[in-house]
């Protein structure tokens, strides 16, 4: 390991960018180009808005945990983790198109998956989600 940093944030819209900019921060200390630091922050901003909008629906008095690592072989994981609402059917929820708020696009797990080289989801009704999230 040999890096390693945590963040709590408040569930508000505005700490969308917060969190981005943070771990772009964090990342930009191993070789990644502007373009994959630019996906990174696609990734964190989808991972966090679902957990403001879906886990937490939209109220603002929730805290969004973002932990992330640089392992020894310079592989980067970020872990947005919140205790709202829970995902019943993972495998559903990350199709592509597909979301539980109609006017939503569904998209941001899609994104997610290709902008980074792993996309790993934790989640239970009423436990919380945790996507991890390497690159
Ligand atoms: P878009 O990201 O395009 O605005 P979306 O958020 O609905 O639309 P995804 O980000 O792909 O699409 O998420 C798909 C679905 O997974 C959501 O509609 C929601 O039902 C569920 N989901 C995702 N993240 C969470 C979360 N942190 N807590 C609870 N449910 C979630
Ligand atoms: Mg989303």
């Amino acid at each position: 390991l040999k890096n390693k940093m945590s963040i709590e944030i408040l569930s508000l819209p505005e700490n969308v960018a917060l969190a981005r900019v943070t771990v772009a921060a964090f990342a930009a200390q191993l070789d990644f180009t502007l373009e994959d630091l630019e996906e990174i922050k696609v990734a964190v901003s989808e991972a966090v808005s679902n957990s403001l909008i879906h886990g937490y629906a939209n109220k603002t008095d929730c805290m969004v945990g973002i932990n992330a690592v640089i392992y020894d072989n310079d592989v980067l994981e970020v872990e947005i983790k919140d205790n709202g609402v829970g995902i019943a059917d993972i495998q559903q929820a990350m199709q592509p198109a597909y979301s539980t708020t109609p006017e939503r696009m569904g998209l941001g797990f899609s994104f997610m998956q290709s902008f980074m080289d792993s996309v790993q989801v934790d989640s239970a009704p009423g436990q919380g989600t945790t996507v991890k999230l390497t690159k």
